[in-house]
């Protein structure tokens, strides 16, 4: 095959915003793969160019333009390379996209994922752009099973898994509703099946993904809600974690609490986002709850599980918030004490309610609240983080540190990523580390000394682990020395060490 031919069938995809797009973007290559596509090695290789886009600010719109306007060059030298822009942008501005880039060869919005290979062959067969921005009853791309292999070829070990998409909610400010559409569920016994068959090819923890979990089995011809699918998933043998995100305060009910601490694979953290402290900007959001409530729902949650990590979203310079407003969200903080916080300053989107609002607050004065809150956010989280030292944490390594490729790195339950020294062939595995140091975003850990022993979970675990020198013990189940209970492993201050004040396209939509 010529290298032509070769760069003809090879693909590449850059992917913006939150998790569901990065979910987005593997889907999407398991359908490029299927028709016949296979992954290039870099853009450099790629004949297809495809971007992900995401719309959740305004940001992100400019950043992605000057990112298009960046890969033009390939098609400057190369003029056979395709070059595809999708997700929530391309939905947003459909064939204004195709004014605003001219150069882009295909336009596909959310819920044309799976047509891309044959939007690609009406690209090639010639007749000028391709555009399908088409909203559609059935997603057929929701139930695409993204590779369980990470771009190296390396297997991973957990999957993100879509159960919902879309949103009734339609919040003041947010755009989600209009680009990713109504809310759908997938059926329970589908998605059991997905994560039946991703635990067969060696994934032992999932996220349950969509713009609003807790509303999960609305409108499926099914009996089903929430807690009914994660007490589901946790029977899942073999599997050894459940996580979930995005949630809604409103939708917190009292049977999904109950899962914490109920559910033993079910991780000790929540993403549940608050927005702002003061019940007038609240309502302008069309939240759909009060402080009060936010409050009640987090005592609630660490009644039932004492060591659950939080984490949440808020916005600063929503229009008309005022001083006292925003002292309002600086004392809910003081009062939650988040493990980790993504702070956003209020960015108009086109098409909302809230564009229309005459009181915005000055850039200027939005800056400074955000830092404000961003300096006694550090606060909290290096106060949190610190006090796991000395503790014991379970956690599953993904592999080497992006930081030093010497050393390992993992997350806990709590979501907080711990770095260490050990072998690569621990990558995969549970393991108990001690918290020897902690940062901002991260901690240090150690492997407990050998006697120290750590069991999977799963029903069936055979597995012992001894760190580092890692041998593999079979024992019956009575002979097996398990690990410490969770609610004994102090991660009650968890930092999911993500970067905090991550942009918002770094969450799921906005809650
Ligand atoms: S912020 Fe979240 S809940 Fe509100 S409309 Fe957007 S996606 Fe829906």
């Amino acid at each position: 095959m010529s290298r032509e031919e070769l760069a003809a069938r090879r693909f590449f995809i850059h992917t913006f915003g939150c998790q569901m797009n990065v979910h987005d973007s593997e889907q999407l290559a398991s359908i490029m793969t299927e028709a016949g596509y296979e992954r290039a090695p870099d853009v450099s290789q790629a004949g297809i160019i495809l971007v992900n886009t995401c719309s959740i600010r305004a940001k992100v719109a400019q950043k992605i333009v000057s990112q298009l306007g960046r890969y033009r060059r390939w098609k400057e030298r190369n003029p056979k390379v395709i070059m595809g822009v999708g997700g929530c942008l391309a939905q947003h501005w459909g064939r204004e996209m195709l004014v605003k880039a001219p150069y882009v060869d295909l336009v596909f919005g959310t819920h044309a994922f799976h047509e891309a290979p044959r939007l690609i062959d009406a690209v090639r067969a010639g007749g000028g752009p391709v555009l399908d921005a088409a909203f559609r009853e059935e997603i057929p791309s929701l139930g695409i099973h993204a590779a369980v292999t990470n771009g190296n070829g390396t297997t991973k070990h957990q999957a993100l898994v879509t159960i919902m998409q879309g949103c009734d909610n339609f919040c003041a400010y947010c755009v989600v509703p209009y680009l990713r559409g109504r809310e759908r569920s997938r059926p329970a016994a589908e998605i059991v099946r997905e994560v039946e068959t991703l635990v067969g090819q060696g994934i032992r923890e999932v996220t349950l993904l969509g713009q609003n979990v807790n509303s999960y089995g609305r409108g499926l011809r099914e009996e089903t809600d929430f807690p009914r699918l994660l007490t589901m998933i946790n029977r899942i043998s073999g599997l050894e974690r459940i996580r979930f995100t995005t949630s809604h305060p409103k939708d917190m009910t009292e049977g999904l609490i109950d899962c914490f601490g109920g559910l033993e694979k079910l991780c000790e953290h929540i993403h549940l986002p608050f927005q702002a402290g003061s019940d007038r900007v609240l309502a302008r959001m069309r939240r759909g709850y009060t402080r009060e409530d936010y409050l009640g729902r987090i005592a609630a949650l660490r009644r039932r599980c004492p060591d659950i990590a939080i984490s949440a979203d808020v916005m600063v310079g929503f229009p008309g918030e005022t001083e006292e407003d925003f002292q309002a969200t600086l004392a809910l903080m003081e009062e939650v004490r988040f493990d980790n916080l993504f702070s956003f300053m209020y960015s108009e989107r086109e098409g909302t309610e809230a564009a229309s609002f005459g009181d915005k607050v000055p850039e200027k004065e939005r800056n400074r609240r955000l830092r404000i809150l961003q300096e006694l956010q550090d606060r909290h989280a290096w106060e949190r983080n610190r006090a796991l030292i000395g503790k014991e944490v379970e956690v599953l390594v993904d592999g080497t540190s992006r930081n030093d490729p010497r050393e390992l790195t993992g997350r806990t339950r709590t979501n907080k990523i711990v770095n260490f020294a050990g072998p690569l062939r621990l990558r995969g595995e549970i393991l108990a580390l001690r918290i020897s140091d902690a940062y901002l975003h991260s901690l240090r850990g150690e492997l407990k000394p050998p006697e120290a022993l750590l069991v999977h979970k799963s029903p069936e675990a055979v597995h012992v682990h001894k760190p580092p020198e890692a041998v593999l013990v079979h024992k019956p189940p009575e002979a097996i020395h398990v690990h410490k209970p969770l609610e004994a492993v102090h991660v009650h201050k968890p930092l999911e060490a993500i970067n905090v004040h991550k942009p918002l396209e770094a969450v799921l939509g906005r809650k």
